[in-house]
């Protein structure tokens, strides 16, 4: 039977089933560039980011770039623009824009 050949799916075992959602190698997703999902985005005031890192820490899409032990800026191509960073920095740093004002700006 070919893999994807359903004419007989009522008929099927378990065997015949095609294999899915695998991982065939480790640390893909970041091949996988998620920016394009986001209607906000956050944007950065170096100046006034005291590199306490707790954006770094909560963002959930690993977004923050930090070297040295400073925050560098965000990778945004796979920020969400979940706003969580915005929401957690103590220092006025960082705000969310409208994504399509950053295309237009000069947020970019
Ligand atoms: S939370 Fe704010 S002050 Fe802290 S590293 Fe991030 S941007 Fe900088
Ligand atoms: S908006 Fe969300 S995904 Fe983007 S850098 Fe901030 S916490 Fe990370």
């Amino acid at each position: 039977m070919s893999k994807w050949d359903v004419s007989n799916f009522d008929n099927w075992k378990s065997e015949d089933y095609p294999e899915g959602a695998i991982c065939l190698e480790a640390g893909n997703s970041v091949q996988y560039l998620t920016g394009g999902w986001r209607s906000d985005r956050p944007v950065w005031d170096e100046n006034a980011c005291k590199h306490c890192m707790l954006c770094w820490m909560h963002c959930p899409d690993a977004s923050i770039y930090v070297s040295d032990g400073k925050m560098t800026g965000i990778d945004y191509d796979h920020c969400k623009g979940c706003g969580i960073c915005v929401h957690e920095c103590r220092f006025d740093a960082l705000k969310m824009i409208p994504e399509a004002d950053a295309e237009g700006g000069n947020h970019a």
